[in-house]
């Protein structure tokens, strides 16, 4: 049953065989009998048995005949038919069935056709609609990764922006910072970037002394707490600021709730905000230390700590080089060995101070001191001890005289003293202060001088009485001083007009020796006049 079960052309053919067979064997049956019936002869029997055999010839050939003709227009077609559907079911909707009647089968794979080109539409607009389903998702994709990038470029952007401000500001500062080598200017102009461009309100600048190990406010801005006041002190090594100047970058105190206050600094800051001190350094040394505080907490952002502390460097460059620029002008005008005003430094100063007495009509007077035998005192002791008598000498007559009055060293071991709206009686007493304030005072091996102790000589002269012109307020005072060394040394002598005829009779007289010296060809010794 199973091979005829499987082919319908066979089904078929064993349907027709069968009838025929049938059909062919009843009809040869009942010849047969009749032939039985009416006894024929030998020649009939085979006549019989040629039907026989035509009639099974007759069977075979109708059961090929219609073998044929289900094949060609039934099972043939339908074949045909399985195969595109087999291939329509592995996914190939183009192919089609080659439809060659218009009978049931024609139809059917009309109709299958039909049914084909319909899945097709249905596939190409399922292709079409994932193809844009796939477009929609890489555009979205695409509209993602752009706006990611747009997110970034305006990150960027904004970063570009505020460092471009940042440096546009740096270059500000840095111009304003270097206009003027005036250590106040610097600090003024950083105080007025700090308070106007950057907007910070409560800050404070602090200076650096090294000798001292201390920081002292210099400029203040904002309430601050007590100690804190232009001209206080801070130990350099204690709390926050200390720890930053260790550390040599900033300390910040993101919230000064619960801070542990355990120095002046400390103590004198607000109960809540924040603090940040950044140390201003150039070539690795220490210049100051810029403080800031806010009433809010976590008030400075990690741009802004990093813009200060570019800030600090150059603040601190500017800080180094107006320090700078103050030593060598400072060494231009000042003795080095005594730091007093040198000799250039007094004329200056002279020639300020005698046109200011001009035009105020005020006093104006000069006290010129010479130590005496100092020669002996550098004989007896050597030059260094010499070095530091002149320089204790030279810390006496500070000591003893105002700030207005202008103290230097005119040459070797003599100095002049200014003193602006002082009269002569006032100046010899100052000189006569000066002289005992020597005497009194302890110098190294003193025992080694003639009174057991360092002494000075004094000449005094004052403007408008003695001199109309600084130079020759000068040389009175000493010639005073001269008359004062003759007349035998520790003593201070004010300047008399009868001093300029004694002097020129000296004069004439030396002229005379001289003369004489000269025709024993002897070298002559400057007078006083001539020493200025
Ligand atoms: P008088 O009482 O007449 O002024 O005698 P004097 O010895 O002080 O005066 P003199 O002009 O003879 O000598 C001045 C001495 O001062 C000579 C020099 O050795 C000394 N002197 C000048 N300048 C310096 C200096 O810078 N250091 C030292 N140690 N000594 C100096
Ligand atoms: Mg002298
Ligand atoms: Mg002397």
């Amino acid at each position: 049953m199973g091979y005829f079960g499987r082919s319908v052309t066979r089904k078929i053919a064993l349907m027709v065989s069968s009838i025929s067979l049938l059909v062919v064997g009843l009809s040869l049956t009942g010849i047969i009998m009749r032939v039985r019936e009416t006894g024929l002869s030998k020649k009939l029997e085979s006549f019989v048995h040629l039907q026989i055999l035509l009639g099974v010839l007759l069977v075979i050939f109708l059961t090929l005949l219609v073998v044929l003709v289900v094949r060609l227009y039934l099972t043939g077609p339908l074949r045909n038919l399985h195969k595109v559907i087999s291939s329509a079911e592995e996914g190939d909707f183009l192919s089609r069935v080659v439809v060659k009647s218009n009978d049931e089968v024609g139809r059917l794979a009309t109709d299958f056709n039909r049914l084909l080109a319909k899945l097709t539409d249905v596939q190409a607009s399922r292709i079409d609609t994932a193809m844009e389903l796939d477009e929609a998702q890489r555009e979205l994709e695409m509209q993602a990764a752009l706006e990611a990038k747009n997110t970034q470029i305006e990150l960027t952007n904004r970063k570009l922006t505020r460092r471009i401000n940042e440096l546009d500001l740096l270059f500000d500062v840095s111009q304003r910072l270097t206009s003027s080598l005036e250590l106040e200017h610097v600090l003024q102009a950083m105080a007025e970037l700090i308070g106007t461009r950057l907007g910070f309100q409560r800050f404070s600048i602090l200076l650096f002394d090294e000798a001292e190990s201390m920081l002292t406010f210099r400029h203040v801005f904002g309430p601050q707490g007590p100690g804190t006041s232009v001209g206080d002190n801070l130990p350099a090594d204690e709390g926050l600021v200390g720890r930053a100047i260790q550390k040599g970058t900033h300390e910040l105190v993101r919230d000064l709730v619960g801070l542990a206050r355990n120095s002046p600094l400390e103590n004198a800051l607000p109960t809540s905000g924040s603090f940040l001190s950044v140390p201003m350094l150039h070539k690795e040394k220490l210049y100051g230390v810029l403080n800031f505080t806010s009433p809010k907490k976590n008030a400075f952002s990690d741009d802004a700590i990093h813009f200060m502390t570019a800030l600090s460097n150059q603040a601190a460059m500017a800080i180094a080089n107006a320090q700078l620029f103050k030593e060598t002008l400072d060494l231009s005008v000042t003795d080095e060995l005594t730091k007093l005003a040198n000799r250039r430094q007094m004329k200056t100063a002279l020639q300020m101070e005698f046109d200011r007495a001009r035009r105020f009509s005020s006093d104006l007077s000069v006290i010129m001191i010479d130590i005496d035998h100092f020669k002996r005192y550098n004989d007896a002791n050597g030059h260094l001890l010499g070095d530091q008598v002149l320089t204790g000498v030279a810390r006496v007559l500070e000591k003893n005289t105002r700030k207005v009055d202008t103290v230097a060293r005119f040459g070797g071991e003599e100095f002049v003293i200014i003193l602006p709206g002082q009269d002569k009686a006032t100046a010899s007493s100052v000189a006569e202060k000066l002289r005992k304030a020597v005497a009194q005072n302890v110098f190294p091996r003193m025992a080694s001088q003639p009174n057991g102790y360092l002494s000075i000589t004094a000449g005094v002269s004052c403007y408008p009485k003695d001199a109309d012109e600084p130079q020759s307020l000068v040389d009175m005072a000493d010639l005073a001083l001269y008359v004062a060394k003759r007349a035998g040394r520790n003593r201070v002598v004010e300047f008399e007009k009868n001093m300029l005829a004694e002097e020129a009779e000296r004069q004439a007289a030396r002229q005379v020796k001289v003369t004489r010296r000269r025709r024993r060809r002897k070298p002559a010794k400057a007078g006083p006049s001539e020493r200025i």
